[in-house]
């Protein structure tokens, strides 16, 4: 089944799988790739203006933890603490939350989500964390916001780029 996915830049491309068309390169999200290695890929999803908001999705089209093969599992958890060092270093991020669910509707993708003194009105742990996002996404679209968030990403891609895992 293929759903109509709408890119950060207005596009409407129908695909069945938006964690393959990212991770494949059929989509290249706003901001382009943080970092590739050999079985994940790093982005942000624009839509959510957070500056320093990454998105660690699997290449291969897997939903479950316990799908992960031993080499991908090694990769991932110091690939993630890579990202989190970056997050700090370059951008000062003190803390982060950390989203996965098995049920997606696309692949086997963790949100890493910096936590801001702005988002304490939403209150705070995992219920905290829909009111958050939907904030971003209809209050912060805008130039200054996605400004930020596209420096922040250039950021965290240099910080990466010799990252070999
Ligand atoms: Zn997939």
């Amino acid at each position: 089944m293929t759903r109509k996915i709408t890119t950060g830049d207005g596009r409407t491309i129908e695909v069945e799988c938006l964690s393959c068309a990212i991770t494949s390169g059929l989509i290249e999200p706003t901001g382009g790739v943080i970092i590739e290695t050999k079985h994940f890929h790093a982005h942000q999803d624009i839509a959510y203006p957070i500056s320093g908001l990454v998105i660690v999705a699997s290449k291969r089209h897997i939903y479950s933890l316990d799908e992960l093969t031993k080499d991908e599992l090694i990769e991932y958890i110091s690939l993630v603490q890579e990202i989190r060092r970056a997050q700090r270093r370059e951008l000062g991020i003190e803390q982060v939350y950390y989203f996965y669910n098995e049920d997606t509707t696309h692949h086997f993708h963790l949100w890493m989500v910096p936590r801001y003194s702005w988002m304490n009105e939403f209150g705070r742990s995992v219920e905290s964390l829909r009111p958050v996002l939907l904030h971003a996404k209809n209050k912060m679209n805008n130039k200054e916001h996605l400004h930020n968030v596209l420096e922040s990403i250039e950021l965290l891609r240099n910080a990466l780029k010799n990252y070999r895992g």
